[in-house]
C-alpha cells in the first residue's frame, strides 16, 4: 500500500514518480543518472595508480601534489598545486617519455583536470 498523501514528485526533476525503486523522492530516470555518476566517480578514483605529495613551498605557501595514472613510454600524470588551506591553484595533465622531463600537455581542459584532481585527491593544510 502507497503511503502517500498525494502523488509522488520527483524531488530532482518534479516529474510524477511512477516506479520509486530506490526512495520515494526520485523518478526511475533520476535514479538511474545518480547510479551512473555513482559508477562513473568510482571509475575515476580507480584511475590513479598513486597519489603522493611531492613538496611544500614555504616560500610561495603553496603544496605540490602528484596524481600518477600510468607509468613509461610515455608515463603521465595530473600535477596539482594547493593553496595552504588545501584549495586548488592549478592542476595540470603532463606526460614523459623516457628520458626526457615531464612536459604539461597543450589545449588541455584546465578546468576539467581540476575537477578530476579534487576528485581523486586528498589535499592537506600547509
Ligand atoms: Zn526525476
Amino acid at each position: 500500500m502507497s503511503t502517500y498523501n498525494s502523488e509522488p514528485v520527483c524531488k530532482v526533476c518534479g516529474a510524477v514518480a511512477t516506479l520509486p525503486v530506490y526512495g520515494p523522492d526520485m523518478c526511475q530516470a533520476c535514479s538511474d543518472a545518480a547510479w551512473a555518476r555513482i559508477e562513473a566517480r568510482a571509475k575515476l578514483e580507480e584511475m590513479p595508480l598513486s597519489f603522493e605529495k611531492v613538496i611544500t613551498n614555504h616560500r610561495r605557501e603553496t603544496i605540490e601534489y602528484e596524481i600518477l595514472l600510468g607509468t613509461g613510454g610515455p608515463a603521465d600524470r595530473v600535477y596539482v598545486i594547493t593553496d595552504f588551506s588545501g584549495a586548488i591553484e592549478s592542476a595540470k595533465y603532463q606526460f614523459q617519455d623516457w628520458f626526457q622531463p615531464w612536459t604539461t600537455a597543450e589545449g588541455q581542459d584546465s578546468e576539467l583536470v581540476e575537477r578530476f584532481a579534487a576528485i581523486v585527491g586528498f589535499y592537506e593544510e600547509g
